[in-house]
Parts: C-alpha cells; sequence; structure tokens
C-alpha cells in the first residue's frame, strides 16, 4: 500500500486530502497538522467566493480552479448537506467610487445572475458610480472543515496533530508528501516569496442583513452568514500581529456603517485576526526531493493569498493528478 502523507488542517489541506483519498482508495493517507479546526486561517475567512487574478498563471487554470471550487460548493449548496457543512448561495453587490477598465471579471460567467447594477440600485450608495451584482457561495470553514474532516475519516483517512519541523522527518514513513501548509510553507519550505496580509473582522449580531456589500477597496465589506454578519475589514501586507486592534475595530464599524447605516445597531459578537498565506501566484507544483538519501515527490499547493476558499477545491483536484503521477513513478512496475 502507498503512503501519502497531507501537511495542514485548513480549507486547502482538508479539500486535497479528501480528493486523494476518495480517489485513490488503496492509498493510506494520513493528514498531519499543527492546528485543526476551529485554530486555522481558514475557520475565520468569511468564505465568500471571489477571486482576483494572479499575474503569472494562465488564465484558462484560474478559470478552471474557480469552476471546479464553485461547482463543487454549489452542489453541496443545494444538498440536504448545507447546514452541516455551512455552504449556502449569496447575493449582493460589488460596488466602485469609479468604474473599473474590466467591468467584467473573468469569472463572471462562472457565478449566477453576474449583471451590472442599475442606476436605481446605485442610489443607496451616492459615493460609488459603479457596481456589480451577482450570486455567489458563502462556505463557512469553522462548519466546513469539521464536515471535510468526517468525509475524509469515511474514506479511509487518518489525522494526525504534529508540527513537521523538516519534510526529511517524513521521508522514511511516506512515499509522497503533499505540502498545504499555508504561511508555514516560509519556514518549511524555506519559500522567502511566502508572506502575511493581515486582515481583521469583525462577527455582528445583525439577522435583518440577507445581502452581501463589497467595495471595490478591498477593505470594506458586509458578508452575511448562516449565524452572524462579518463586517471587514484590513489588508496589511508584512504584518504579522494577531492581536485584535481596537482603532481597526472602530474604522471597520464606521466604513460598514458607510455603506450600511443598520450596521451600527448591530451587537458587536468579536473580532477576528488572520494571516492570509501570500505569494504573487499559488504554488501548485511537484518536485523530487532528496530526503535522508531518498528521493521522495513533494507535491505543493499553498501561497492562496485572499481566495483560499475560492480555489481550494480546484487547486486539490491539480494537487491530486501530481499526486497520482508521483505514484505511478514510485510503484515498482514503473520502476522495471
Ligand atoms: P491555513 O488555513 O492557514 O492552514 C494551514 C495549515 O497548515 C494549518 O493546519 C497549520 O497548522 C498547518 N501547518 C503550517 N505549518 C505547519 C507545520 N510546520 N507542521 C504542521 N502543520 C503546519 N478566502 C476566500 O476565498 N474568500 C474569503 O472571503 C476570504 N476572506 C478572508 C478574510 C480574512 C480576514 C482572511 C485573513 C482571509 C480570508 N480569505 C478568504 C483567505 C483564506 O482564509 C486563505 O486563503 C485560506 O484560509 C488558506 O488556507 P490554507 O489551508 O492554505 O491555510
Amino acid at each position: 500500500m502507498q503512503r501519502v502523507a497531507v501537511v495542514g488542517a485548513g480549507v486547502v489541506g482538508f479539500s486535497t486530502a479528501v480528493c486523494i483519498a476518495e480517489a485513490l482508495p488503496s492509498c493510506s493517507v494520513t493528514l498531519l497538522a499543527e492546528k485543526f479546526s476551529p485554530h486555522t486561517t481558514s475557520d475565520g475567512a468569511a468564505g465568500i467566493l471571489f477571486a482576483g487574478e494572479f499575474p503569472d498563471i494562465p488564465m484558462e487554470t484560474q478559470r478552471r480552479w474557480f469552476k471546479s471550487s464553485f461547482d463543487h460548493l454549489l452542489d453541496i449548496a443545494q444538498s440536504q448537506h448545507s447546514p452541516e457543512a455551512g455552504v449556502i448561495l449569496s447575493s449582493g453587490f460589488h460596488i466602485f467610487k469609479d468604474a473599473p477598465a474590466v467591468k467584467k471579471p473573468f469569472w463572471s460567467d462562472l457565478v449566477i445572475g453576474f449583471r451590472l447594477m442599475t442606476d436605481s440600485e446605485l442610489k443607496r450608495f451616492p459615493d460609488h458610480k459603479f457596481g456589480q451584482a451577482f450570486t455567489t457561495i458563502k462556505c463557512e470553514c469553522s462548519s466546513y472543515l469539521p464536515w471535510l474532516q468526517k468525509r475524509f475519516i469515511t474514506a479511509g483517512g487518518q489525522v494526525e496533530q504534529r508540527k513537521v519541523n523538516s519534510l526529511q522527518e517524513l521521508s522514511d514513513s511516506y512515499d509522497v508528501i503533499v505540502n498545504c501548509s499555508g504561511l508555514g510553507s516560509k519556514l518549511l519550505v524555506g519559500d522567502d516569496q511566502m508572506h502575511p496580509v493581515r486582515g481583521q473582522v469583525l462577527k455582528v449580531e445583525a439577522p435583518w442583513l440577507k445581502h452581501f456589500i463589497k467595495d471595490a477597496d478591498g477593505k470594506t465589506y458586509i458578508y452575511p452568514g448562516i449565524h452572524w454578519v462579518t463586517v471587514g475589514g484590513t489588508r496589511q501586507e508584512g504584518d504579522w500581529r494577531l492581536q485584535v486592534d481596537d482603532g481597526e475595530t472602530k474604522g471597520i464599524l464606521e466604513r460598514c456603517g458607510g455603506l450600511e447605516p443598520s450596521i451600527g445597531k448591530a451587537k458587536v459578537l468579536g473580532g477576528w485576526v488572520g494571516l492570509r498565506p501570500s505569494r504573487k501566484n499559488p504554488r501548485v507544483e511537484r518536485e523530487v526531493t532528496q530526503l535522508r538519501g531518498r528521493r521522495v515527490p513533494v507535491v505543493h499547493n499553498y501561497g492562496h493569498g485572499a481566495f483560499g476558499v475560492t480555489l481550494a477545491w480546484g487547486t486539490a483536484l491539480d494537487a491530486l493528478g501530481l499526486v497520482r503521477q508521483s505514484l505511478h513513478e514510485t510503484s515498482p512496475q514503473a520502476r522495471l
């Protein structure tokens, strides 16, 4: 039996582990991570499916990642698993102070009912001149990760809570290592491109809000969810602080109140800070490394920045393809 290790229990690690365990039932798959839900970055993400463009990844690949993730989560949102998995449809507005050069993003035909906002809809946002309306998905990882973990165990996977200090530690026990350690890759594989982009959000009680509002400034948004509304946020490059900043809490409530005045009446339930595992482009590739005298294939799947929930299932399927290729090459028949 060939043995696969997946490092990381965020949305990227669990999506990858489930894809491998379900597609390759003859393998033994173990997920190892220092932190599990509710203590990962993924847990606090608003989880709205929405993407920016990465500069050096072919557009065809970015569209495939988005589409695979969207279709996978849409099936869940429209099934009886939706409440337990924390995956729902979410409609709303993306508003701009000035019309952008690209009026339809690359994923506009992959979400549901994408259209430009009418003048009458824009009257509600007097500082904004342009907007997009669409229905996307909200995937709440505080429910989705435990749900994926159950699915992984059902498929025969095993989990182990453990910090991996070096991939060498795994080289004797596994035939393929899959690295989904997010920001941890900075140290684990010495990736100097990896850096944090700090984000602070607040959970508020405002059950009357049903539609998302996202300002194109990238740091003002209101995302109604299943149990609370997430309001945000901040985007601070290279900032490693994990503490909630009271000044930023005030700023978030002011900015969001400017878009939706009733936010002033919402009860603040708490604040949360996460570090987006950022890189110029996500790294989804395979290398064969020399670990303790053995040549071990390592499949990397990390660096999703602000779009990890959006792209996780799509990049997981690519990682599965790279694992298949690695297992084929290391199988005894292939060596003959
Ligand atoms: P993580 O969730 O950070 O998981 C990394 C895992 O690796 C953890 O289990 C960790 O313990 C483990 N690990 C690391 N190093 C080691 C080691 N040495 N040994 C063992 N285990 C290790 N994305 C969206 O798509 N939509 C959104 O609306 C959205 N909103 C966001 C809002 C905020 C405020 C923030 C901060 C992020 C948001 N994101 C959003 C981005 C999203 O959260 C990330 O892209 C995503 O969580 C990355 O997932 P991951 O699995 O790569 O990393």
